[in-house]
């Protein structure tokens, strides 16, 4: 490099990196409310907050969410963590010698451990997996089930960025996991039931939240995509793979390549030119197996009963096959053709297949990033908050005044703009004005002799003096009168 290429490099502006942003202010008061409305209504619900870590082992991603998905591992963020040979041979050591060993047994084993952590950390691309590695890392099998559990963060995938598509976004998602007792394996027809309440009312806490947050034109979709048993989804994957090997050549690349990887995911697409061939394909729903067929009907009475409103989606599916039975999403309005704002389902097999007990389990991911849009589209975005009070003083023992009023005030929830430096009274006005104050408090040496203070309503310039104390009370009223 040049030395003036170097120095341009050097004197060069950073930007965010591509898929990724800054949330700024106001908006930030909406992603507020947004979050603080899910941690109200989902503990109405009795869901308390997991904190989880941003990165897993890849490994966790790897069984759980699998390759032929839409958070394929292309999509990941995965990195090596520096190795720490020193910690694995300590480690190695306090084992102690493994006495099935053979003369390489031990090598094998802690080269296998070097190997494992060399292949390293991935940024999670979702939080399920994370949520189920905790279950079982703290024994939660032994916490009263069904445990319910909600989380609020950052997501990291890979895509191709596009209004409402990121490569950080966020997710607010709760997810429901209660460990199968063996006594319970033999009643099904009950836990069908229960099941199915469990899965209504986390489609109702959804819905009351969409609801409080104020989402315009929410649509609930869902579907029942059977169980990974003979008689119910592999039955109907085999009839959907004969028929979509009929209509091949009228399918794209994607579609095509699925066909063999992956055919139930055949039904997700969006490519207009496939639209009137995947119609014609046949429904799960007409294949389900008796439980998994009671299981949907009875969802669907649950939901009744709680009053909320859904349509039937045949195409909604899964690809993985630990899902099962209800799948669901939610869309909405102003957000163009990323309009879902909200997916989830059922996944009874995720627990058992990373290591843990048979476990039951529903969960749902809102996209956070999206919902906030649709909010802002919708008129629903609050506007940036003007300072209730700017303090426009002039003279060293107004200074001292100035200072104690804006403790005095903030501590009543006021929020004031102090000026570091003295202004005069017109210039203060003016910044008053600039900053949406509702109110300037003007304090001058007389202002601080006489102990009284001017008060002037910016919207129509009216003034009145008032003592400290007034003061407050005459703030804390007209406060409680505009809100
Ligand atoms: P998923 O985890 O893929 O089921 O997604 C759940 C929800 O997260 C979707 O309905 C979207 O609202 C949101 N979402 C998924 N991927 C992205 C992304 N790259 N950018 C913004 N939101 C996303």
């Amino acid at each position: 490099m040049s030395e003036g290429a170097a120095k341009k490099e050097e004197r060069r502006k950073f930007q965010a990196i591509k898929g990724t942003r800054d949330l700024l202010p106001p908006d930030t008061a909406l992603w507020n409310r947004v979050e603080q409305t899910a941690h109200e209504v989902f503990s109405t619900f009795g869901f308390g907050e997991i904190r989880l870590p941003l990165f897993e082992e890849t490994e966790l991603f790897r069984r759980s969410v699998g390759a032929e998905t839409d958070v394929g591992k292309e999509m990941w963020y995965t990195f090596q963590d520096p190795l720490d040979l020193e910690q694995i041979i300590k480690e190695r050591q306090e084992a102690g010698p493994n006495p099935y060993a053979d003369k390489y047994g031990d090598l094998r084993a802690a080269l296998f451990e070097v190997q494992r952590r060399v292949q390293a950390l991935t940024l999670r691309p979702e939080a399920t997996a994370s949520v189920c590695r905790a279950y079982i890392e703290h024994n939660m099998e032994q916490w009263p089930q069904p445990v319910k559990l909600y989380y609020v963060g950052p997501m990291f995938r890979r895509e191709r960025p596009q209004k409402g598509r990121y490569r950080q976004f966020y997710q607010i998602g709760a997810e429901v996991l209660g460990v199968v007792r063996p006594e319970a394996k033999q009643d099904w027809e009950k836990e069908v039931g229960k099941d199915a309440a469990i899965d209504a009312e986390v489609i109702e806490m959804l819905i009351t939240f969409f609801d409080k947050v104020g989402l315009q034109g929410a649509e609930l979709s869902i579907n029942s995509i059977g169980h990974n048993g003979p008689d119910c989804r592999p039955h109907y994957i085999g009839k959907l793979y004969n028929e979509l090997l009929k209509i091949e050549d009228k399918l794209g690349p994607d579609s095509k390549r699925r066909i063999r990887t992956n055919p139930l995911r055949v039904l997700d697409s969006k490519l207009e030119s496939e639209q009137s061939y995947i119609e014609k394909l046949p429904h799960i729903t007409d294949s389900l197996c008796p439980a998994c067929s009671a299981h949907y009907a009875e969802l669907k009475h649950e939901l009744a009963l709680r009053g909320v409103r859904y349509h039937e989606n045949w195409r909604l599916v899964r690809g993985l096959d630990y899902y099962m039975r209800t799948t669901f999403e939610i869309t909405a309005q102003g957000l163009g053709s990323q309009n879902a704002v909200c997916g989830g389902g059922r996944y009874d097999g995720l627990v058992e297949l990373l290591g843990g007990p048979p476990t039951k389990g529903i969960g749902f991911a809102i996209g956070e990033d999206r919902l906030i849009l649709s909010l802002q589209e919708s008129g629903k975005a609050p506007a940036q908050q003007g300072r209730d009070v700017y303090i426009a003083w002039m003279g060293e023992r107004a200074h001292a005044t100035a200072i104690r009023a804006a403790k005095d005030l903030r501590k009543a929830g006021f929020s004031v703009e102090l000026p570091p430096v003295e202004q005069k009274f017109g210039k203060a006005l003016g910044q008053a004005d600039k900053l949406g104050a509702k109110y300037a408090l003007i304090l001058g040496d007389n202002e601080v002799a006489e102990g009284l203070w001017t008060l002037k309503t910016l919207a129509d310039g009216s003034q009145a003096k008032f003592t400290e104390p007034d003061l407050l009370d005459h703030l804390r009223k007209s406060k409680r009168v505009s809100s």
